[in-house]
C-alpha cells in the first residue's frame, strides 16, 4: 500500500495563524452530527453514577492498573513552585514565622489567616490533591484562590504530557503542546500558593477518629481534611518497540484519541488496532474523518458478531487479521505487520482500552463504577466523606476540557463542604 502524503499534511508542531479555520467549522459540523447520533451524549448529570455511554473508542474499556510499586519510585525530585516564585517567598516567610509550610494564600496577598483550622498548631492541609494533570491542577488553582492550604502530589505521568500539540482546547487557536499547557497550569497554581511535589503516592489511609487522611510516598507524607483523586488513566499501547512508539506518537503517526485529533487525519489512511465492538466503534467514528479506515485485530484473527460486521460493511471499513505489530516508520508513514502482510498508514489508532488508577480510592474504601472508574455524584463526591475524584479516573469524556471542568466542580464542592465544618471567614488584615 502506498502512503498518502498530501501537501497539506498537518504538522504535529503547533502552528501559528488561523489557516485551518474553515476546515475547523467543517469538523464542528461533523462532530455535531456524531453527537446527534448519540455517540457523545451526556447522561443525566444528576445521576449518582455517571454512565459510560459518553465515551467512545479507545476510552471505554477500563481495568484496574497494576498495583503501585511497594518501594518508592524515586527520590524526592523537585518542588514545582519555580525558582523565584511567590510560593518560595511564602515558604521562607513560613519558616521565619515557624508557621507550617503549607500556609494559606499567595505571598502577594495580605499575610492573614482564615478561621478554618488552627494553622499555628495544626499542619493539616485543607486538601491533598493526588495527580497533577488538567483535573488536579485546575482544582489546585481554584482551591489556592479560595485561600485554602493545599498540596498537589503528582507522579508526573499526565496523559496530557504525551500530546505533541492539542488543537481542541479552547483559547489556543494555533494549538498548544501538552507539557507546555501543564507547565502553565502549574505556574498558575503556584502563583496563588499551591505546592506541587513530584512523587508517587503509594498509600492513603483515613483516621477513623479525626476523619483526616494521610498519604504516604517515597520521601514523606501529608495529612489533610480532604483528598481529591485526580490520578487519571493509562492507555494500553500496541505491541511495538518503546522508542519507536514514542517517536511515532510525537510525529502523529500513532494517536490515541480520535475525539481530540480525528480532524488531523482528515482524508488520511488510518489503521485502527482493535477488535470486538470497541474497535468497531472507534473505526466507525474515524470513518467520519476519512474514507480510508482499516480495522486490524491486535493478536489473532478478527472475531466479530454479525451486527459489528454489518457496521463495518456499511461504512466500507476493511478488516485485517492479527497478530499485529507496528514495525517501522518510513518518512511520514507507519508500517504495520499483520497476519495478512505489511500495511502502511499515515496514522494508527490503538483502540486497546486503558487502565484506571483507582488503587488509592480502593485503599480508603471509595466505591468504583462498573467501568472500574471512581464513582462520584454530580459534585465529584465519592461515597466516602472527604474524598473526591475528578478527570479521567472518573467515568466521562476523557478530555482536557472535561477534566478541567470536573476539577473546578470538585474544588468548589470541597471548599463548600469544608465551610460546613467550620465557616471560612477571613480575618481582617490587621489581626
Ligand atoms: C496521546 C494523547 C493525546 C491527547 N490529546 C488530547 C487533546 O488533544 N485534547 C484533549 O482534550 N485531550 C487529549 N487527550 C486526553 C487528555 O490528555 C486527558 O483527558 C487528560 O490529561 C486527563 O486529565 P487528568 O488530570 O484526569 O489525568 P492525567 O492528565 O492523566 O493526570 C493524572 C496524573 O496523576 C498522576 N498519578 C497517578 N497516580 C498517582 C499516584 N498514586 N500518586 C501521585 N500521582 C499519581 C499521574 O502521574 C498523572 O500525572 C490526549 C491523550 C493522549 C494520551
Amino acid at each position: 500500500m502506498l502512503c498518502q502524503q498530501g501537501a497539506d499534511q498537518p504538522s504535529e508542531e503547533c502552528e501559528q495563524g488561523g489557516s485551518e479555520a474553515d476546515r475547523g467549522n467543517e469538523a464542528c459540523r461533523k462532530v455535531a452530527h456524531i453527537a446527534a447520533a448519540g455517540i457523545l451524549e451526556r447522561p443525566d448529570p444528576d445521576e449518582a453514577e455517571k454512565s459510560g455511554d459518553e465515551r467512545h473508542g479507545g476510552e471505554e474499556r477500563r481495568s484496574h492498573q497494576p498495583a503501585p510499586p511497594k518501594a518508592p519510585l524515586g527520590p524526592h525530585l523537585r518542588e514545582q513552585s519555580g525558582e523565584a516564585g511567590p510560593h518560595q517567598d511564602r515558604e521562607r516567610e513560613a519558616d521565619e514565622d515557624h508557621r507550617p509550610v503549607h500556609g494559606a494564600g499567595a505571598s502577594r496577598e495580605p499575610a492573614v489567616r482564615q478561621s478554618i483550622g488552627q494553622r499555628m498548631d495544626e499542619p493539616i492541609l485543607d486538601c491533598l490533591i493526588i495527580g497533577g494533570g488538567p483535573a488536579g491542577l485546575t482544582a489546585a488553582i481554584y482551591l489556592a484562590r479560595f485561600h485554602l492550604d493545599i498540596l498537589v502530589v503528582d507522579g508526573g505521568k499526565s496523559r496530557a504530557s504525551w500530546i505533541p500539540c492539542t488543537r481542541n482546547v479552547s483559547g489556543f487557536p494555533d494549538g498548544i503542546n501538552g507539557e507546555e499547557l501543564l507547565q502553565r497550569m502549574r505556574d498558575q497554581a503556584c502563583k496563588y500558593g499551591a505546592k506541587i511535589e513530584t512523587e508517587f503516592v503509594t498509600k492513603l489511609e483515613r483516621d477513623k477518629e479525626t476523619g483526616h487522611f494521610t498519604a504516604t510516598w517515597g520521601s514523606g507524607e501529608a495529612s489533610a481534611r480532604t483528598v481529591l483523586l485526580a490520578t487519571g488513566v493509562t492507555n494500553r499501547r500496541p505491541p511495538m518497540d518503546e522508542e519507536l512508539h514514542d517517536d511515532a506518537l510525537a510525529r502523529g503517526l500513532v494517536r490515541y484519541c480520535p475525539i481530540c485529533d480525528g480532524y488531523e487525519v482528515t482524508d488520511k489512511r488510518v489503521g485502527v488496532i482493535g477488535s470486538d465492538s470497541h474497535g468497531v466503534a472507534e473505526a466507525v467514528f474515524i470513518r467520519s474523518f476519512t474514507v480510508d479506515v482499516t480495522l486490524i485485530a491486535p493478536d489473532k484473527a478478527m472475531r466479530l458478531g454479525p451486527e459489528d460486521r454489518k457496521k463495518l460493511k456499511d461504512a466500507a471499513i476493511e478488516c485485517v487479521d492479527g497478530p499485529t505489530q507496528a514495525v517501522a516508520t518510513t518518512g511520514e508513514c507507519i508500517v504495520v505487520d499483520t497476519a495478512e502482510g505489511h500495511y502502511t498508514f499515515d496514522t494508527i489508532y490503538p483502540a486497546l482500552g486503558s487502565d484506571t488508577h483507582t488503587q488509592l480510592a480502593e485503599m480508603v474504601g471509595a466505591d468504583l463504577s462498573g467501568e472500574s472508574c471512581v464513582k462520584v455524584d454530580s459534585h465529584q463526591r465519592t461515597n466516602l466523606a472527604g474524598v473526591y475524584a475528578a478527570g479521567d479516573v472518573v467515568i466521562g469524556l476523557d478530555q482536557i476540557s472535561h477534566a478541567m471542568g470536573e476539577g473546578g466542580v470538585a474544588a468548589t464542592t470541597i471548599r463548600n463542604d469544608l465551610s460546613k465544618e467550620r465557616p471560612l471567614l477571613r480575618e481582617s488584615p490587621g489581626q
